[in-house]
């Protein structure tokens, strides 16, 4: 283990000027004080309501590993981020040790977050087919990626007191994202915490539907459609392919209202 420093304040997203937020304190009585996405974001990044999650995330920035030991890690809570006049949003599990949790920026610098923005490339939604750093240019339009757990936990398997403590940012962020009309949850943690998320803003279904890839619900104004999780031992195995992701990917576009996509390399899934 070495001292080096973590991203701290020099990060994408810090305020080193914002206090740390501590547990119950992650949904503000006054909703309302939220006036734009950049103020959940602020409070998101300086979180320690887990103290078994920061300690990993920490404990993760300065272990590295080999191939990124000369980095400096985010470790910290990673926000959501992309359009905020969003139709779609996506939801992730949590970030990953050595993805979100080394770049700040959610799904990006893992095999994941390869797969994925490449297929939000080809469904017209991200600028660019790869997502390797929090300052690679990438423009996301049309929608906003987060995840129900802000924070890398050990083994991808947040406990449910940290998914409920760390929840309340989704509800905040969705709040403020009053053109989404399409919810794509990637995977069953994922859809439970849309489902949960939803129940918070009043937008109650029963029976809860079950997830499954390419299932749909609707709840409320909002349409929820699940996907299989572009894991590695999703996408390694063929359990979520390219196609299988366009596909999704398409029927949000289309749920949401917008224009089948035109993206430059949108017809290679076809191939792929
Ligand atoms: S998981 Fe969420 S609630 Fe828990 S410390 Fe991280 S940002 Fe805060």
């Amino acid at each position: 283990m070495d001292d080096t420093p973590l991203a701290s304040e020099r990060g994408p997203h810090a305020d080193p000027t914002h206090e740390i937020r501590t547990p119950d304190e992650t949904l503000p009585d006054d909703l309302a004080a939220d006036r734009t996405l950049d103020d959940v974001t602020a409070d998101i990044v300086v979180c320690r309501a887990c103290p078994r999650l920061v300690a990993w995330r920490e404990q993760v920035g300065r272990e590295k590993v080999a191939r990124y030991r000369d980095r400096t890690y985010w470790a910290r809570p990673v926000p959501g981020y992309g359009d905020p006049l969003a139709r779609i949003a996506i939801v992730g599990l949590a970030p990953a040790a050595h993805g979100g949790n080394r770049t700040g920026r959610v799904f990006t610098g893992d095999r994941s977050g390869d797969v994925l923005f490449a297929a939000m490339y080809r469904a017209g939604l991200a600028s660019q087919p790869t997502s390797t750093s929090a300052d690679d240019g990438m423009v996301v339009r049309d929608a906003y990626v987060a995840a129900a757990v802000r924070c890398a936990p050990p083994l991808n398997r947040p406990l449910p007191s940290e998914r409920d403590h760390c929840l309340p940012y989704l509800v905040r962020e969705l709040r403020l994202l009053p053109e989404v009309r399409v919810v794509v949850a990637l995977g069953a943690f994922g859809w439970d915490g849309v489902l949960r998320t939803l129940d918070i803003l009043g937008q109650r279904v029963r029976p809860r539907p079950p997830f499954g890839h390419g299932a749909l619900a609707q709840v409320g104004p909002y349409a929820l459609l699940g996907c299989f999780h572009p894991s590695q031992q999703n996408t390694f195995t063929g359990r979520l392919t390219p196609v299988m992701l366009d596909d999704v990917l398409g029927r949000a576009r289309e749920l949401a209202g917008l224009a089948p996509s035109t993206a430059a390399g949108s017809e290679e899934s076809a191939v792929s």
